[in-house]
């Protein structure tokens, strides 16, 4: 692999794996539905010694890997996730050459953005206020008014499941609306490099991003427990058009309804849902969706541990 500005070094460091692990830990104050069981172990790896360490862990004692970014675009399920759970939000650190934007993958969108505007960078305003990680957004190719993460993405440094750093470049077709060259596998995505536009009018660039965020706030996106839109919009009408036109809207099924406000959003209403309520009322959503309209809606969010 071409070393190009990654911060992937081999620092030699004695890791006790002992240290890093913790069993049986809450996850749903680390997910934004604030729903979903214990993680059977939980890991918050700083570098990537540590990261291998825990593969190496892994593999010897046969558990499964979940990543975890901010959690933003997930189900955890209520019965808890089986083996490792990996959170990325302490692989956070960033810098700049020339007008890459290089990232590790738990870095918060919120602070890339404002990270690349102090440096003169422009490009993922667009995406103020969007919730999650970096490495969250590549692996479900985040996008927004018209931008996908992908268009912007120069490399990506990824580990396999053996521990092997590998690279994928901007032109690898897997990109694509809401699918990347990560879902289906195991690979776990650990720097990101973006390409962004020089742009020395900061201030601007800041009212842009404050805007987006705005906008967000302002539409009630972030008034209840939620993880965004539960399904990827179908060619034609949104999915949340279909949902409402199938007279679901403000339907509920134990502590989760579909929101009044957007269809395609459901919500932990009153904080008491669980995710088991959540995923039902996305099917009963789906079913009314295809018996009205013939058309097979696809989950955007993802399910997590034991379902
Ligand atoms: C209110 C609200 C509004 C939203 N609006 C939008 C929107 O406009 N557009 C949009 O695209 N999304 C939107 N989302 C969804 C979500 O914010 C994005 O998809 C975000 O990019 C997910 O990032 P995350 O770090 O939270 O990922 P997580 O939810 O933690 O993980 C999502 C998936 O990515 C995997 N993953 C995460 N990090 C890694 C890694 N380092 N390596 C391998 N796999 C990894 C996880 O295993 C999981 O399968 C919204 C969510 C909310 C709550």
């Amino acid at each position: 692999m071409a070393n190009v500005a990654t911060t992937i070094s081999n620092t030699p460091e004695k890791i006790n794996i002992k240290d890093l692990i913790v069993a049986q830990q809450p996850l749903a104050a680390l997910c934004t539905y604030k729903t979903g069981g214990n993680a059977d172990f939980l890991a918050s790896p700083t570098n990537l010694e540590q990261m291998k360490a825990l593969l190496a862990f892994s593999r010897q004692n046969q558990l499964p890997i979940t990543i975890l970014g901010g959690g933003s675009n997930v189900l955890i399920s209520d019965e808890g996730v089986p083996g490792l759970v990996i959170l990325t939000h302490k692989l956070c650190s960033y810098h700049v050459r020339g007008t890459l934007f290089c990232a590790q993958s738990g870095l918060s969108l919120e602070t890339a953005i404002n990270a690349s505007i102090e440096n003169s960078l422009s490009g993922l305003e667009t995406l103020g206020g969007l919730p999650g990680t970096i490495g969250g957004a590549v692996w479900g190719n985040a996008s927004t008014h018209g931008l996908q993460l992908s268009q912007l993405i120069e490399w990506v440094d990824y580990l396999t499941p053996d521990g092997e750093i590998a690279r994928i470049h901007r032109d690898d077709d897997r990109f694509a609306y809401k699918r990347s060259p990560f879902m289906g596998t195991r690979n776990i995505i650990y720097e990101v490099a973006l390409r962004l536009i020089p742009n020395k009018n900061t201030s601007e660039a800041r009212l842009h991003k404050e805007q987006s965020r705005k906008e967000r706030m302002d539409s009630g996106q972030f008034d209840h427990p939620s993880a965004g839109c539960v399904f990827k919009n179908p060619r034609g009408k949104p999915a949340g058009m279909l949902i409402d036109e199938a007279g679901m809207k403000g339907l509920t099924v134990g502590g989760a309804s579909i929101s009044s406000l957007h269809g395609n959003f459901i919500i932990n209403t009153d904080g008491t849902a669980t995710s088991k309520d959540i995923l039902k009322l996305a099917e009963l959503a789906r079913k009314a969706v295809s018996d009205r309209f013939g058309i097979k809606l696809e989950r955007e969010i993802v399910l997590i541990g034991r379902w």
